[in-house]
């Protein structure tokens, strides 16, 4: 599982720069896909063949008693104890406070691996800026400075040294991974028990610690499927409160670690920021996809064709998934949402070979051809796929860094249905020759 870093810390130390530092590599590859909507406070990132998920959790005082800052504590307390790995950041410029001592406490008592940042560290001394928060007992803090980058490298290389690189072991064997995502009450554990059955949620419904991933086999009409646990499965049939029931950081770790997602929206419900947002992250993970619209049965026409509009209007960035209406309750749709799952899979596993990806590509510039930008006019010469779910295709030429995002997109769609590929992003990577 890749691990997620927990930036903790009171306000204005620089969670949010590092935040930002932390995500930037990815960001990169998607940050001008249009309508992309992102949540500043979960992120992904990459150090080397080392993937990993950043949860900033914003202004966080533990002390507080009451309001949205009570619930942005809750929050932060949640986030913590799904931590694999917490980062504290305190303030070198301000020095050590009194609050900085009642976060340590906190973090020194959930137990989880802990590292001490003091950002702001550009041109301080470290001998002295060390002893200083030494006192903490946060162990030997690492001086860094989010802004200019200083040391940022060495932290992320720390916090990730216990956890195996990435492997991209039997992958293809057992048949799809599944995670079903969405906001709470869409559906998911009802769906989940009509695709497994009764009897087989019971018998997983069992205490675990929060990292032991759970993954559920089933099979449908002779096809092999494993489902991801997105929380909601060990806790059937007892009663908790929303913020117990729904677990982002499970729901994104659970994306991570799935082929295809299949998000559900409630028809019964406008598509709401927060189902926008969830989208945007499987989008950002290039994780294969499936809408599922929900509680159908439970809508009349009028209402049907409403929220038709509303997913086209705020969800448009999924353009690339298929969207199925169905009733999880009554079990009306699913063999459609499995179709769809098995056609993803399938898109986002394809095997593109270098000649036939050339011929596409020549075949695309000669339609279209990249526009030219000052005295340089972008020449792209062959293509190879670099990667799956999602699947990269890495383009060579010259003068391709003037290659405007618009056209980038204008290729990703031709690649798409050249290769006939449904349900799943692509991504395109330039490499120029000099
Ligand atoms: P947050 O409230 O903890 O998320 O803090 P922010 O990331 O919003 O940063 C608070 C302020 O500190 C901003 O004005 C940042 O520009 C500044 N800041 C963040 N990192 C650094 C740093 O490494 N050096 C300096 N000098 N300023 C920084
Ligand atoms: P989760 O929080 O996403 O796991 O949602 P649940 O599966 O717990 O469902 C929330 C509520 O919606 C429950 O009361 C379900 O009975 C109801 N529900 C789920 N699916 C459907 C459906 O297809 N139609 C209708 N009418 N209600 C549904």
């Amino acid at each position: 599982m890749k691990p997620t870093l927990v930036i903790v810390g009171r306000p204005n130390v620089g969670k949010s720069t590092l935040f930002n530092r932390l995500t930037r590599s990815r960001d990169a590859l998607v940050a001008d896909q249009p309508g992309l909507t992102r949540d500043r406070h979960y992120g992904h990132g990459r150090l080397g063949n080392k993937p990993y998920l950043v949860v900033d959790t914003g202004g966080f005082e533990p002390q507080a008693k009451e309001g949205i800052v009570k619930e942005m504590a809750l929050q932060a307390e949640a986030a913590i104890a799904e931590a694999d790995v917490l980062i504290f950041v305190v303030d070198v410029r301000t020095g050590l406070t009194s609050q900085d001592k009642v976060i340590a406490d906190l973090l020194r008592r959930s137990g989880r691996p802990l590292l001490l940042a003091a950002n702001k560290g550009e041109g301080m001394d470290r001998a002295v800026v060390s002893a200083e928060f030494y006192e903490l007992g946060c162990g030997a803090p690492c001086v860094i400075s989010s802004a200019h980058g200083e040391g940022v490298r060495e932290l992320v290389e720390l916090a990730l040294a216990p956890f195996p690189d990435e492997s991209e072991a039997d992958e293809e064997s057992a048949g799809p991974r599944v995670a079903i995502a969405g906001r709470p009450n869409v559906g998911k554990s009802t769906l989940i028990n009509t695709l497994l059955g009764e009897d087989r949620v019971i018998a997983f419904d069992m205490p675990g610690t929060t990292r032991d991933a759970i993954e559920v086999p089933f099979e449908r009409n002779g096809r092999a499927y494993t489902l991801i646990d997105t929380a909601g499965l060990r806790r059937k049939g007892r009663v908790f409160e929303t913020i117990e029931k729904f677990s982002v950081i499970k729901t994104l770790q659970a994306v991570e670690e799935a082929n295809v997602v299949v998000l559900m929206v409630d028809a019964t419900q406008e598509i709401s920021d927060q189902d926008a947002h969830i989208a945007g992250f499987i989008i950002d993970a290039g994780r294969a996809l499936v809408v599922a619209v929900n509680k159908w049965d439970a809508v009349d026409d009028y209402r049907r064709e409403q929220i038709k509009l509303d997913i086209t209007r705020k969800l448009n960035f999924l353009g690339f998934a298929r969207v199925h209406y169905v009733s999880a309750l009554k079990g009306q749709g699913i063999a459609g949402i499995l179709s769809s799952v098995d056609k993803a899979y399938a898109a986002a596993m394809a095997k593109m070979s270098t000649p036939k990806l050339t011929r596409v590509l020549i075949a695309a510039v000669e339609k279209q051809t990249p526009p030219r930008h000052g005295a340089f006019r972008p020449k792209l010469r062959y293509a190879h796929q670099g990667g799956s779910n999602p699947p990269i295709i890495v383009i060579h030429g010259n003068a391709l860094e003037h290659i405007p995002a618009s056209y980038t997109r204008y290729l990703e769609r031709y690649f798409l249905e050249a290769f006939k590929l449904q349900g799943t992003p692509l991504r395109i990577q330039y490499k120029t020759t000099t």
